[in-house]
């Protein structure tokens, strides 16, 4: 039995806590914010999208950029800024943007899904988090504007055994709202089984799970500022505002602040905030919102349910570290939504959010040891945090017990 310290009170953080206590190990969490979930786990999509995984790096996406660069409402921002960060993660990302490193990084990401859905599935069974957290498995519609777009999925849906191709009228008749819609819509590929569930309410159900068991210690409202290091420059703990924590093992999962951390170490993780949008609106009597969770392909906007709530999640901005609600990309956002859902919840009294994706250019989060023995790592889930918590927590968990990963680790290390 070791004793881990887990920097970090978002999903990634959390999830690592629980494998940690299921594996025997003891546990400290800390957490810089006085609440767990206040970075980019708090208002996210919702999606727990195990089988719609390929990375955003993919050919054809450079040219895609430069056109949705200069559409007002496009999905994508870019602000130069004056920082190797920025720019060594771009042309890392370009170098991702080739069709054959798409595919393997897919196949190494469903693989990583399948196994987060079980991962999942364990976890709400021996947590019994029950129905508080709005769990629900309407499956995943990914609609399609564009006619020649459409035919290019669907000729590739309809081999895979997973996915069905729906015409327009299927896509109606499965999902009635999008009769509302002003959208023109070519057709939408159909995964069964995709869940969406809230992303926060799970983290406050775990972490009161986590307090409750009698290995496990919080601390929230404590930053880490460094590490302590033994004379052989193992991690032994770390520093924070409240004091030293010691740790055999210490688990970075940061979020985009792991970047930081880590650079204390010398150790350059390759991250970048992607930074998106979220509106959550009250539903009741008179909207007609989706049932089935809904990705509108070409605008990059995510709908789900959520209790009685629509979570509607948008954009990548490569902006910075900067979480401020813009009003210009706001109100983008509500133009689309009202056109493309136009009865489907109250826009008027919808909560607007920002975060931040810490993205890697592969997609792919990292996961295991570090170049620094003591330190282990669980970062850089990007657009699918949620979703692939649940494995990459497992993973490290095994490592830190001396057990072998029980998934491959190509593709998923620094
Ligand atoms: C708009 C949007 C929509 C999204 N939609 C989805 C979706 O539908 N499905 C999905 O799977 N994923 C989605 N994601 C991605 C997902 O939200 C993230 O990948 C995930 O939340 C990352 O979790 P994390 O725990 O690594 O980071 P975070 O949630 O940011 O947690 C990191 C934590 O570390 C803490 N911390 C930072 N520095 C320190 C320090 N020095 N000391 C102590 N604590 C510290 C922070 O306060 C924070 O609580 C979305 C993201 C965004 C922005």
């Amino acid at each position: 039995m070791k004793h881990c310290v887990v920097i970090g009170g978002g999903v990634v953080g959390l999830t690592t806590a629980w494998a940690l206590l299921e594996r025997g190990h003891g546990v400290t969490l800390v957490e810089r914010e006085g609440e767990v979930a206040q970075g980019a786990s708090r208002a996210n999509g919702g999606q727990l999208s195990y089988r719609y995984v390929s990375p955003l790096a993919d050919a054809g996406v450079p040219l895609k950029a430069l056109r949705w660069l200069i559409d007002p409402d496009g999905p994508l921002r870019f602000k130069p800024e004056l920082k190797w960060a920025q720019w060594s993660w771009l042309l890392a990302f370009l170098r991702n943007c080739r069709g054959p490193v798409n595919r393997l990084a897919t196949q190494r990401l469903l693989a990583l899904g399948a196994y987060s859905q079980a991962s999942f599935a364990r976890l709400q069974a021996e947590a019994g988090l029950g129905d508080t957290i709005a769990l629900r498995s309407p499956g995943k519609l990914v609609i399609y504007r564009k006619p020649a777009e459409f035919a290019r999925v669907a000729e590739r849906a309809r081999g895979s055994g997973a996915e069905q191709a729906l015409s327009h009228d299927d896509c109606v008749a499965l999902e009635p709202a999008l009769a509302d819609t002003q959208a023109s819509l070519a057709g939408g590929i159909f995964t069964p089984g995709e869940a969406v569930a809230d992303c926060h309410a799970f983290c406050s159900r775990l972490h009161e799970r986590l307090v409750a068991h009698p290995g496990f210690r919080g601390h929230l409202g404590a930053a880490v500022t460094g590490f302590v290091r033994s004379g052989l420059g193992r991690v032994t703990g770390v520093q924070t505002s409240a004091g030293v924590v010691e740790g055999d093992a210490i688990i970075l999962a940061a979020g985009l602040q792991s970047r930081a951390l880590a650079a204390g170490l010398g150790i350059e993780l390759p991250l970048y905030p992607l930074k998106g949008y979220s509106l959550t609106a009250p539903i009741n009597g008179v909207h007609r919102p989706p049932e089935v969770s809904v990705t509108d392909f070409e605008r990059k906007i995510l709908y789900a349910r959520i209790g009685s709530d629509l979570r509607v999640a948008a954009m990548v901005d490569l902006v910075g570290a900067d979480d401020r609600l813009d009003a210009g990309r706001l109100a983008s956002l509500q133009r689309s939504v009202r056109a493309t859902f136009p009865r489907a919840a109250d826009y008027d009294r919808a909560t607007p959010w920002a975060g931040l994706r810490p993205a890697t250019p592969s997609g792919a989060p990292i996961v295991g040891a570090s170049t620094v023995p003591g330190l282990w790592l669980n970062v850089g889930h990007g657009a699918l945090g949620f979703t692939f918590s649940f494995a990459t927590a497992n993973i490290v968990a095994e490592l830190v017990s001396g057990r072998d990963s029980p998934l491959p680790l190509e593709g998923l290390t620094l």
